[in-house]
């Protein structure tokens, strides 16, 4: 099926409250024209070499999201021109980033919305901070000045049967709810970040306001 048709289909689906964000890593600037075009928001990139060469090319405007490793990106994703472009930053999950992060958006003069990345399945091999450590972090982040902590986002497993996500995604919405309760100052838990193409009806029912979905907009992924 063509972009247009996947957009309005999964954007007829998922209703008003939820934001369709398309995970458009190996896609060119055409792609992502007719998915704007066709009422996608937002754009999530996992690299930034990526980034950095659709971005100038793409006509319509949207929001950028970053969506990738923060610890294998860290050192492109802190150049000033990068942070320029990025609106959001959904995987944050160490201190010294997030602390590097701040030092150059209090050059920038701009205050930075992040999600805190939460490895709900613990995986050791994954990026993101395990549950019992989401509250510190959160605590520690809220304290920069130039960073604003609005969320969080979960990968969760790789699973075959997609119903198998389902704990994982209710752990971190619980997480969300006991983090929006704690009243931070300087916190405003206002998006939950979960689901991709075989997971997101799950992860909306559990709570997510945005899903980021690739293969279900583009269709299969070439590779990089
Ligand atoms: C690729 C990717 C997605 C979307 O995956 P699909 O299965 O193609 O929908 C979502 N989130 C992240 C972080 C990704 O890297």
């Amino acid at each position: 099926m063509a972009i247009k048709d996947n957009v309005k289909k999964l954007l007829e689906e998922i209703g008003e409250g939820v934001i369709l964000e398309a995970a458009a890593k190996t896609r060119g600037a055409k792609e992502i024209d007719e998915a704007i075009e066709s009422g996608i928001r937002v754009i999530g990139e996992n690299y930034v070499s990526e980034l950095k060469k659709v971005y100038p090319l793409v006509k319509n405007s949207a929001e950028w999201h970053f969506i990738g490793s923060t610890k294998t990106q860290k050192h492109d994703l802190l150049k000033r021109r990068v942070l320029e472009i990025v609106d959001m930053i959904e995987t944050v999950d160490d201190f010294d980033f997030a602390y590097e992060l701040n030092k150059r958006c209090v050059d920038l003069d701009k205050v930075m919305p992040v999600l805190i990345e939460v490895n709900s399945a613990k995986e050791s091999q994954k990026s993101g901070v395990y549950p019992e450590d989401v509250v510190d972090l959160v605590k520690k982040i809220a304290k920069l000045s130039h960073i604003r902590v609005v969320g969080l986002m979960t990968m969760g497993p790789n699973v075959e049967n997609p119903e198998r996500i389902r704990p994982y995604f209710r752990l971190t919405k619980k997480l969300f709810d006991d983090i929006k309760g704690m009243k931070i100052e300087n916190v405003e838990m206002a998006y939950l970040s979960m689901g991709m193409s075989d997971t997101y009806r799950i992860a909306i029912e559990e709570g997510a306001n945005i899903v980021r979905i690739g293969t279900a907009i583009f269709g299969p992924r070439r590779q990089r």
